[in-house]
């Protein structure tokens, strides 16, 4: 039984040991501890005095529930290893009640009843889930996605979990990479802008109170950038390109506190990133500041092996003193490297000392502090906020208005969308009914079967007023192997075993009844997230034929896409009236959709990857250099002996930023302060963006600076600014942005970060290809 918080009295050995050792040492503080910003020092070291070596190795020790498991480690055994002092924390295990359990064990059993702390996936959402991060970065609304954190922060806390592995940051501009779902895109301005959103929100300004969670900024660093966009592959990049283009978000979130790190799978400059000490201490530690734990990711010490840079000894002692506090799911049997198993062996060989040891145990340690979990081991176990604040109503109808403001539309031609709820609707597609994948890849906690599919919620928000008919229409993929891979993890879509032609059948016939057709297609969830890579960009073939066959019929086709990616669309953007990229919107996904084909939510996403026109022109992205040979034409026409393809043209399908509306924004009177800039000065730059469609809406308002001439090469554009705004038909808003010169700066090649006198150009627009400019000077 769960007792409640606030009505028990709760007496720890270790506690009263510490309070009475911190009380009588608290001026002899231990000299090992050089960290004199951490409040907790003396208390830490109190405790630290009263480790044996396996207990201060047993912290380090981060195995899974077993609940759930991402690769081949399985946790075991659980509970014996707690009550040795063998466990510092639990990962992915759910439900107030086995938190409790195992919370006792440690407390009560363990000699020195050290707390454990509790790790979750919560990247999206707890049990009320929002869009998949790729989608939610659609928005461009920073306090919206701040207040995702925090929901999912209440949520996940009051089922017991205090520490989340989010925010994951990783740049990425390569769509066959499965993990762009994950992330924010490609850009590190607003992806910096997203990290300190999701810390905030999620750590508030307090660790210690029973409603925040710990966040872990990942994967550190660059895993969005593995060679051929192939999951686990080898990353390498040059400093100036990691510095200029890859490292500032996790930077952002370390400025915004972020309590902890996890270091990533791949390797940079030869070097796994578990056991980079460049990156996980000389980078994070000594020049960001950062002064909270390290943790890997899954099985990483162990992989190290397996990079091939060290036998189960040495990539233990090699991670530990490159900077790693913590080792995830190292614990399991079948895995044989990790500091639970080879750390007190080193010791005792002489290689690893006490001090290493020691200050991963401190880390650890403060942060347990820091969520207050010495002071109430049972404070995120409260059994009234787990009946009561979790998938809430309220919570949902905000997951709703999240998931319709992340949505993209693509294609509106002929003003197709909203459509009416009149006459008879043909629902059609695989992904229809799929509910269990509308929350999208790393969901770990969501309620799937409580999620609205889109036929759900089409048939609610219709009622009566119009005939919704539906029709599978294909299977996910002709491939059965394929479709079963990308089916996985709980999201199973059971294969129709009907034959293609008699599923297509069917859908001609709802087809030829229907007045619209919305065709629910794309990706299932697990066709992208982790291990998830694709070669091909293209909606699954048996879908595309589906779509063609609806096409023909003449009927109006909406198509409603669901991706975890960046997807190559050129036949469907040719053919297809409307397209509404839905991502995987969450929870309420269905009825997030039916809002916005029905006009209810003008559709305000832009995009933050781009969308390209053929898998090989991969990794594509809108802030690339120049080169020596540019295209001399806008029009995309082929140049011999210039930087482009001889069979397609350079752009993308959708630029970054890209996004539609129901209404039309105009800009215009676009004008800056100045022609000139001091290093101290400020230049305003000034737009009026009028609403000049038929609806009320939003507009993404973006400004992007190119630096002309630099010591080293610089991007065509960067974003350095946005602003989402609300216009009602028919009104104008001025809307305003200030440089000044650290919008102007960058690494240069000894790697400071400066900004250079000379010229440079400012455009503002709807989108990345904009070409609004104007150009200033910054003087000497
Ligand atoms: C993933 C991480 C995740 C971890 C724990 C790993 O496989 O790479 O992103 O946080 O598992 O579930």
């Amino acid at each position: 039984m769960i007792r409640l918080i606030n009505t028990q009295t709760i007496t720890i050995a270790v506690i009263i040991l510490c309070l009475t050792s911190c009380n009588t040492n608290n001026n002899q503080a231990n000299t090992a501890n050089l960290d004199t910003d951490n409040p907790f020092a003396s208390k830490v070291d109190s405790i630290l005095e009263l480790m044996t070596l396996d207990e201060k190795i047993g912290q380090l020790n981060l195995p899974t529930s077993g609940d759930i498991t991402t690769g081949s480690a399985k946790g075991s055994d659980v509970g014996k290893r707690i009550e040795e002092g063998k466990v510092g924390g639990l990962f992915n295990i759910k439900t107030i009640e086995k938190i409790y359990e195992v919370q006792k064990i440690a407390v009560e059993k363990s000699r020195l009843g050290i707390p454990l702390i509790f790790g979750m996936d919560v990247i999206h959402g707890y049990e009320t889930t929002f869009p998949i991060p790729l989608g939610l970065s659609s928005s461009w609304d920073m306090e919206m996605i701040e207040k995702t954190a925090r929901v999912a922060a209440n949520e996940a806390s009051a089922a017991g979990i205090n520490w989340t592995f989010s925010p994951m940051v990783d740049v990425s501009r390569d769509p066959r990479w499965g993990r762009v779902s994950e992330g924010n895109g490609e850009d590190p301005f607003l992806g910096s802008r997203i990290a300190e959103a999701m810390v905030k929100g999620y750590q508030q300004d307090d660790l210690s109170k029973n409603n925040t969670l710990m966040a872990c900024v990942k994967h550190f660093a660059l895993y969005g950038a593995s060679e051929a966009g192939r999951d686990y592959n080898t990353v390498d990049m040059s400093k100036i390109r990691m510095y200029n283009e890859y490292l500032e978000p996790y930077k952002a979130a370390v400025d915004a506190g972020v309590g902890s790190v996890m270091a990533s799978f791949n390797e940079i400059d030869g070097i796994p990133a578990t056991g980079n000490k460049w990156l996980l201490t000389n980078l994070l530690r000594d020049d960001w500041g950062f002064n909270g734990f390290v943790v890997t990711d899954y099985t990483g010490i162990y992989e190290m092996t397996q990079h091939g840079v060290g036998d189960k000894y040495q990539v233990s002692e090699q991670a530990l003193k490159a900077g790693v506090d913590m080792d995830m799911a190292g614990d399991s049997p079948s895995i044989p490297a990790a500091f639970i198993k080879t750390l007190k062996a080193s010791y005792e060989n002489g290689k690893v000392s006490i001090q290493d040891i020691d200050n991963a145990v401190r880390r650890m340690l403060t942060a347990k502090f820091q969520l207050g979990l010495f002071d109430d081991p049972y404070k995120y176990c409260d059994i009234n906020r787990s009946k009561t604040e979790i998938f809430t109503p309220e919570n949902k109808a905000f997951a709703r208005k999240v998931a319709s403001e992340s949505m993209v539309l693509l294609k509106n031609e002929a003003q197709l969308l909203p459509i009416k709820k009149t006459g008879t609707i043909g629902l059609i597609g695989p992904l229809a009914k799929a509910s269990n994948n509308m929350a999208g890849t790393w969901s770990v906690a969501t309620k799937q079967d409580a999620s609205n599919s889109v036929f759900d919620g089409l048939t609610e928000v219709i009622g009566n007023k119009a005939t919704l008919l539906y029709a599978k229409g294909s299977n996910i993929d002709y491939n059965l192997e394929l479709e079963t891979r990308a089916t996985m993890f709980g999201k199973t879509i059971p294969r129709d075993h009907r034959t293609d032609k008699q599923l297509l059948d069917e859908a001609l016939k709802v087809a030829a009844k229907s007045d619209v057709i919305i065709a629910t297609l794309g990706e299932s969830a697990e066709f992208s997230g982790e291990s998830s890579s694709r070669t091909d960009l293209g909606i699954p073939q048996v879908q595309k034929d589906l779509l063609n066959a609806l096409l023909k019929t003449g009927k109006p086709v909406v198509l409603v896409l669901f991706t975890g990616r960046p997807l190559v669309l050129v036949e469907e953007n040719e053919n297809v009236p409307a397209i509404l990229n839905a991502w995987f919107p969450g929870s309420e996904a269905g009825l997030a959709i039916s809002d916005v084909l029905f006009g209810t939510v003008n559709p305000s996403g832009k995009l933050t990857a781009t969308f390209p026109r053929h898998v090989g022109q991969v990794p594509i992205f809108y802030n690339h250099k120049n080169t020596g040979r540019p295209l001399g034409n806008e029009d995309g026409k082929f140049e011999k002996f210039k930087s482009n393809y001889i069979d397609i043209r350079n752009e993308p399908l959708y630029p970054f930023g890209y996004g539609l509306s129901y209404t039309t924004f105009t800009y215009s009177n676009y004008t800056i302060s100045n022609s000139s800039m001091s290093v101290d000065g400020v230049i305003e730059v000034s737009v009026d963006v009028t609403n000049s469609g038929d609806y009320d809406g939003q507009e993404v308002v973006q400004l992007y600076l190119r630096d002309v001439v630099g010591s080293v090469t610089r991007p065509v554009k960067e974003l350095k600014g946005f602003q989402k705004v609300d216009l009602k038909k028919g009104d104008t808003k001025n809307v305003t942005f200030n440089i000044t010169v650290e919008d102007l700066k960058f690494y240069n090649s000894q790697l400071d970060f400066v900004a250079e006198p000379g010229l440079f150009q400012v455009f503002v627009g709807t989108n990345s290809n904009t070409k609004l400019m104007k150009e200033f000077e910054l003087t000497k």
